[in-house]
């Protein structure tokens, strides 16, 4: 194991100050049956980052993910991925969720549940071996080869976030886009992921959901604050001051448990729609 990192800088060599943005939202809106909940988001996420979204529950995050995967389309405005729409870039983005569904009297073992990562590829018929290679080669990435047999079922937590990560590698994707990957997991296993992050952000650039403020603060190289509305800000730049001016708490009160409130900052809200140039429903 190697030592303990002492900064996100330390970590994620900062992005080269020309690295091309690979997620870009502009002017974007998006309501559920007519309510919005995401205003006027305009950022853009620069490749080789590593990039973490927070804000408490019911702030956006989910829907910034979904919208950046293409699976939902803004009301208004636009989402870029590669400088194309998200659906038609969609196999260059790894989704790792926090949980997968699976009956546990089903015995899959984690190899099994990592050649899922291939099936956008072969929904026909049995794998390849070169299939197998690859989820191989993925299990080793997240330090896990010696489990592969093992059923999913019975891994720990932690384990089971490995092999999910290693599902979404199989595809070899470009940007890593993970859902609270360390929402069940204790405090020495949550910095191991994110050492493994830490791995993978040589390669790829990684935008990790986080409900814990206090520990992206020392792994991200960048952080997109959501709460209706949305910035995104170098971690050199972030300040107790910026998070109580979007927050209204401190650091330590952004966390799922704590008193942290969906609110309405300095009334964002209430902003006109910003000049939308052109919706994107492709
Ligand atoms: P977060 O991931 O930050 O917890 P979400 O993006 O999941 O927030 O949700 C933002 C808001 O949108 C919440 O108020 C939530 O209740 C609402 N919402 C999420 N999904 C749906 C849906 N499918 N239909 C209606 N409202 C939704």
């Amino acid at each position: 194991m190697t030592r303990t990192p002492e900064t996100a800088a330390e970590l994620s060599p900062e992005p080269s100050a020309n690295a091309r943005p690979v997620i870009e939202f502009e002017d974007v809106c998006f309501a559920y049956n007519r309510e919005e909940v995401l205003h006027n988001i305009s950022l853009s996420v620069p490749g080789q980052t590593l990039t973490a979204v927070v804000g408490p529950n019911g702030a956006g995050k989910s829907t910034f993910v979904k919208l950046t995967l293409g699976l939902l389309s803004p009301v208004r405005g636009r989402v870029r991925v590669f400088g194309d729409a998200p659906a038609r870039v969609r196999r260059r983005i790894g989704y790792v969720p926090q949980h997968i569904q699976f009956d546990s009297d089903f015995p899959v073992s984690a190899l099994d549940v990592v050649l899922m990562g291939r099936a956008e590829k072969h929904w026909i018929g049995p794998y390849r071996r070169t299939d197998r290679d690859k989820a191989e080669k993925a299990l080793v990435q997240v330090q896990l080869q010696q489990l592969a047999r093992r059923s999913f079922s019975s891994l720990s937590g932690g384990e089971r976030q490995r092999v999910l990560i290693a599902q979404a590698l199989v595809a070899n994707p470009e940007i890593l886009l993970l859902d609270e990957p360390t929402a069940n997991v204790d405090t020495q296993v949550e910095h191991e992921i994110y050492e493994l992050l830490h791995e993978l952000n040589r390669q790829m650039t990684i935008v990790v959901v986080s409900h814990n403020l206090n520990v992206v603060t020392r792994h991200a190289s960048h952080l997109i604050c959501v709460n209706r509305v949305a910035s995104l800000c170098r971690m050199t730049e972030m300040t107790e001051d910026r998070i109580h001016a979007f927050y209204r708490g401190d650091m330590a009160m952004l966390q799922h448990s704590a008193d942290c409130q969906i609110f309405d900052p300095s009334n964002a809200m209430r902003e006109p729609h910003h000049d939308v140039k052109g919706e994107d429903r492709s």
